[in-house]
């Protein structure tokens, strides 16, 4: 691998790792680290201009931060596209800051509709209200996918198309805790490449589907992108936020020099990596 070809060129940072749900799929709730939200200041400390996108989601639920619109309009100042991934809870709320805050793309996650009925409804709101005002706000719904809720995935997106979403983002459960003895998880890749020709022929014509992509070592989230937790540090990714790189709160070039530096000395040895399907 060839140190100079890596400039990642997304920053994703964990707003904050507050939650107001508890999915059972998710891996957040056996992470040792404390809840808290990154403040303002910090987040402009942060070498924002270097990079092409800001995401500003981690483990957590970003529109709990009550900042959250001012980093996106601060990111937007600073002509970097911003984006973010919510479970949709909140969205009535943060309604009118989030369609005047300039944010390129948001995504949905929803791995099942069982009790989505008023996140749906917030998802419809927004799309009306965005494409009555003329905001180019580009709407997925993020899916994840695993054994048990393969059946439902048509199901969530002809309610995507329904609400006129713009496409669908489908990705593997990778759970490096098997967080919840109920789900299973495994699909093995000649499951996950029938379900996804199927689906993929199935709705060719009706809507964008984003199949998740190889996995590759360096993985393409190593190479794209840089994380940062909401106390500041840096981490690898969003699965090894308990590994701290340093403080991020300085230039570019040392949070690249860091990133090589895990790149090269810790991927392969990773046992987390090591099994990753990301
Ligand atoms: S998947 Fe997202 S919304 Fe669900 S508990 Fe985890 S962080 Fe919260
Ligand atoms: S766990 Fe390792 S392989 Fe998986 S996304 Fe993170 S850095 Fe990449």
């Amino acid at each position: 691998m060839l140190s100079f070809l890596i400039k990642p060129k997304i920053l994703q940072v964990e707003t904050t790792n507050d939650c107001n749900s508890n999915c059972k799929i998710c891996m957040r709730r056996h992470l040792n680290r404390l809840v808290g939200y990154m403040s303002f200041e910090d987040f402009k400390k942060l070498p924002l201009k270097d990079f092409n996108e800001v995401a500003l989601h981690g483990w957590g639920e970003c529109l709990l931060h009550p900042d959250l619109f001012k980093m996106v309009s601060y990111v937007k100042s600073l002509n970097i596209k911003a984006s973010l991934c919510t479970n949709g809870t909140l969205l009535d709320k943060r309604l009118e800051e989030l369609l005047n805050s300039g944010l390129d793309e948001i995504a949905f996650g929803i791995f099942s509709l069982d009790g989505k009925e008023k996140v749906l409804e917030n998802i419809k709101k927004l799309i009306e209200e965005k494409n009555e005002r003329n905001i180019p706000l580009t709407t997925y719904i993020d899916v994840t996918m695993f054994k048990d809720n393969l059946d439902h995935i048509p199901e969530i997106i002809d309610v995507g198309i329904e609400l006129g979403v713009d496409g669908i983002v489908l990705h593997r459960l990778f759970d490096i805790y098997g967080v919840d003895p109920d789900v299973k998880y495994g699909l093995s890749s000649k499951e996950e490449k029938e379900f996804l020709t199927n689906l993929l022929s199935k709705y060719k014509n009706k809507i964008k589907v984003y199949p998740p992509l190889p996995h590759t070592t360096p993985c393409r989230i190593l190479l794209n992108c840089i994380f940062v937790r909401w106390d500041c540090m840096q981490s690898p990714c969003v699965y090894l936020t308990e590994d701290s790189l340093g403080d991020a709160r300085t230039s570019y070039s040392e949070l690249r020099k860091r990133h090589i530096l895990y790149i090269k000395k810790m991927v392969k040895k990773n046992d987390i990596c090591k099994y990753c399907i990301w």
